[in-house]
């Protein structure tokens, strides 16, 4: 085996490096700067070009890393390692990983539909794909993005002309900003949670067109009240910092929605499917384009997608995730 799940996460021990480590390790191969795949304190990182400068915003300036331009390998014990788009977030890759003639590809968060805020998902061939499947059930099928922007755009509008700021729930890196792209022709201007503010420079750098945006402040969202769009992360609790000072309709962005809108009251606003992994569909044709003669599923229950799989006749199984040195241990004795 070229890479195995441990405690620390996926470990490459001919290359003695971990991919997206949940511990301090000596070398840290890092997929995409997301806070559940890139953490603090390993000695070195290797990531992707566009990747690095968000891991020194998120893991710290003076952190040692080794960055390389999708497609150039490097050379670690004789393992060569190279990243290719994955199309999740800015910078996001797939991790190549190549040793004595044997091919493996570990995805990290991955999607196949198209994201103007990042380089497009590349089909890669090898012998082992160990692919994410954060949403790997059948009723996860995404609608055109388009579609649901034009919902955002409407309901913006909507809210304006009822004199309502219109509060939006989105992740700090990746979803904001996609959504800011989206709204790239709006003549409003975007108010924006300070999170979301420290990665823009790096998308605009790349070339990603925004809107005019400010940061929420308490002084802007007074300023704008009744007509701005407030983008900020969940856990900001933008709705309730607002308190008194206007009257405001949210609304959150996100995969999930496609089974919260089922469960939601009629008069309630659904929130928009748009997702940053891929849906059922793109699971599906992403891990038969690779041929692999073997495939792990991580990140996520993959146990319908193994079984639908298996039956198409690929060898599809399980990645442990969370694995203990106890069952490691018992692992490699039986
Ligand atoms: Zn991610
Ligand atoms: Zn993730």
């Amino acid at each position: 085996m070229l890479i195995r799940p441990t405690p620390s996460g996926l470990y490459c021990e001919q290359g003695d490096f971990y991919i997206d480590p949940k511990r301090k390790v000596n070398r840290a191969v890092i997929t995409h700067a997301h806070s559940d795949h890139a953490r603090r304190g390993s000695e070195k990182y290797l990531c992707s070009k566009s990747s690095e400068p968000l891991l020194r915003l998120r893991l710290g300036k003076s952190i040692s890393i080794q960055a390389l331009e999708y497609g150039i390998s490097t050379s670690i014990c004789g393992v060569i390692i190279s990243f290719h788009p994955a199309g999740h977030i800015l910078g996001s890759a797939q991790v190549r990983i190549a040793y004595k003639g044997e091919v493996w590809v570990v995805s990290g968060d991955y999607k196949t539909y198209p994201d103007p805020t990042c380089a497009p998902f590349e089909p890669l061939s090898c012998h082992t794909f160990i692919s994410e499947c954060t949403f790997g059930y059948p009723i996860y099928r995404w609608p055109d993005p388009n579609h649901e922007w034009n919902r955002l755009e409407n309901w913006w509008k909507t809210n304006r002309e009822a004199g309502l700021s219109s509060v939006i729930n989105a992740y700090s890196l990746g979803k904001a900003q996609r959504i800011l792209n989206a709204l790239k022709d709006s003549e409003q201007t975007v108010l924006v949670h300070s999170a979301i503010l420290s990665f823009l420079p790096f998308y605009i750098s790349e070339g990603v067109l925004f809107p005019k945006v400010m940061e929420a402040t308490p002084e802007n969202i007074i300023r704008y009240r009744d007509q701005a769009l407030i983008i900020s992360p969940p856990s900001s609790r933008m709705e309730k910092s607002l308190g008194d000072s206007c009257s405001w309709q949210s609304l959150d962005v996100s995969g999930w929605n496609q089974i919260r809108s089922q469960k939601r009251k009629k008069n309630l606003p659904n929130g928009l499917i748009v997702s940053d992994h891929a849906d059922w569909e793109g699971l599906c044709q992403a891990i038969q384009a690779t041929e692999a003669e073997q495939t792990f599923l991580t990140h996520g229950d993959g146990s319908v997608l193994s079984r639908w799989l298996t039956e198409k006749g690929l060898s599809v199984s399980q990645l442990p995730e969370n694995i203990s040195t106890a069952s490691l241990h018992a692992s490699q004795i039986h």
